[in-house]
């Protein structure tokens, strides 16, 4: 892994470094040339000036021809000079070893006419094609001047090449950096992938043993970085699968615990009946127990479908219009036998008629069955059940109240976990603690969540909402 991502990465280290390389000496190469050649030019046009003048000077008789030759031999040094009349022919000056060509009419016509016009020293690059060659020279040239009158003008030619010094040292000194910065680009390109690849290859081997089930594995987070970050989650990933793989142990021991003691009994009674240990007389009594367990054994099967079918989305809610305050009194109905044997005091308080919500009313139905089973549950003899319903904005807050047993401040947070029950023996006939899960999945497809409050001794109130089929409009 190391040594592919170190290629990798080295290779665009060293392209990148290669182009700025390249795009960099080419633009200071320019800026050079540039300079070099204008700083050049200035020079001949300082030599120009400096001819003529003299020319002026020897017309004069101020100089001698001797002292004008050194000036223009001086100039000729690295280049050639060039004293040509306004018809482009040789000014002939005793004592002057030149060797200038005759122009011919149309250069005349190109450069005499433009010089003496201008009348200041004037430069053409690349001129001169005939005697130099193409693009071969730089020509810096002025008026010549005799006693008042233009006479002709000076052509001073360098070769371009000339101006090209000093780029080879450049060039030595860019390749001694180029290879430097490589040298330290790829110490540095080393250590990255190493630091990369090191946890990678950690999270890679501890995906593997956490595939092969080992939940034990964690990977260390070497820096406050991404790839930290990603170790981080990935330890998180562990902790929750752990916590999954824990409810899923617990939930397979609550299932088999269930339906364990229903069938112990079950094939206890029968097994009685059967060796005659139960009289006859008594028979029917225990038939009805195994009855009852029988019915318990499908409630809680019925249950569990119920719960993995909404947590898996396999049970689609299907939401109409109906008038919830309705659906209580139907539940309050449903339950008079066991609200009659407790001699319970019922209050119900609803909002205006009919208070229409906008729900899955089988479901909902389900819910507020399970709240009322829960409060008749706990509640004891001449115990108090109050159903409510408000109008909440674009809400209706149902709620559930009992002056029952209420629950303890420590389980609260715990009774809409699965197989919760506060009374831990599951004895026949309670509970198996899948009610109030069933009820928060129910209300959890609806968008909605259920609030408990509870005081130990004094009651429990379940409350939660529903959305109003016909919302009051805002204004
Ligand atoms: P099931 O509803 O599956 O038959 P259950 O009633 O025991 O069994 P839940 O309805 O989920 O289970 O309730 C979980 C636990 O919460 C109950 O066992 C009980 O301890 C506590 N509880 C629920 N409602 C009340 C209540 N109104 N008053 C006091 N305790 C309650
Ligand atoms: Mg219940």
């Amino acid at each position: 892994m190391f040594h592919r991502l170190f290629m990798r990465m080295a290779v665009n280290f060293m392209t990148v470094l290669m182009i700025v390389l390249l795009v960099l000496g080419g633009l200071v190469s320019r800026f050079m040339w540039i300079n070099q050649l204008n700083s050049g030019v200035d020079l001949m046009k300082q030599e120009a000036k400096a001819i003529a003048q003299n020319y002026q000077d020897l017309s004069d008789y101020q100089i001698t021809t001797r002292v004008f030759a050194s000036s223009i031999n001086e100039a000729a040094a690295d280049s050639s000079v060039w004293l040509v009349d306004k018809n482009g022919l040789q000014l002939n000056i005793t004592g002057l070893d030149s060797s200038t060509p005759d122009l011919t009419q149309e250069d005349v016509k190109t450069y005499m006419k433009a010089v003496l016009q201008s009348g200041e020293p004037m430069t053409f690059q690349g001129g001169f094609e005939r005697y130099f060659g193409k693009n071969a020279v730089m020509t810096v040239a002025m008026p010549l001047s005799s006693r008042g009158e233009t006479v002709g003008a000076v052509f001073i030619h360098k070769k371009l090449e000339m101006f090209n010094t000093g780029f080879i040292p450049l060039f030595r000194e860019l390749w001694m950096a180029a290879m430097m910065a490589s040298l330290l680009g790829l110490v540095l390109t080393a250590y990255t992938a190493l630091r990369i690849t090191r946890p990678l290859r950690e999270l890679a081997a501890a995906a593997k043993r956490l595939g092969q089930g080992d939940m034990s594995v964690k990977v260390r987070v070497y820096a406050d970085d991404e790839i930290g970050e990603v170790s981080g989650a990935f330890n998180n990933m562990v902790d929750a699968l752990k916590d999954m793989e824990e409810q899923r142990k617990g939930f397979v021991a609550n299932v088999s615990h269930e339906l364990r003691s229903p069938i112990t009994s079950i094939a206890g009674y029968l097994q009685g009946m059967l060796d005659g240990t139960i009289p006859k007389e008594e028979q029917h009594k225990y038939m009805q127990v195994v009855y009852d367990e029988t019915q318990r054994l499908t409630r809680l099967i019925r249950d569990l479908l119920d719960l993995s079918r909404i947590e898996s989305g396999n049970m689609p809610m299907n939401p109409i219009d109906f008038n919830i305050n309705e659906l209580m009194r139907r539940v309050l109905i449903k339950y008079e036998g066991r609200i009659d044997e407790k001699n319970m005091e019922i209050d119900a308080d609803f909002a205006q008629e009919p208070c229409l919500v906008h729900a899955d009313m089988d479901r909902i139905e389900q819910v507020v069955s399970n709240l009322v089973d829960n409060a008749i549950k706990f509640c004891g003899q001449y115990g108090k059940l109050t159903l409510l319903t408000r109008i909440q904005g674009s809400e209706c807050a149902v709620s559930v109240i009992d002056d029952g047993a209420g629950i303890d401040e420590k389980d609260l947070p715990h009774v809409f976990d699965r197989f919760y029950t506060v009374d831990k023996a599951h004895t026949s006939g309670k509970g198996t603690g899948l009610g109030l899960s069933i009820v928060r999945q129910i209300l959890l497809q609806h968008g909605h969540d259920i609030a408990v409050s509870s005081t130990k001794g004094e009651g429990t109130n379940f409350t939660f909402a529903l959305d109003l089929a016909n919302p009051p409009k805002k204004v």
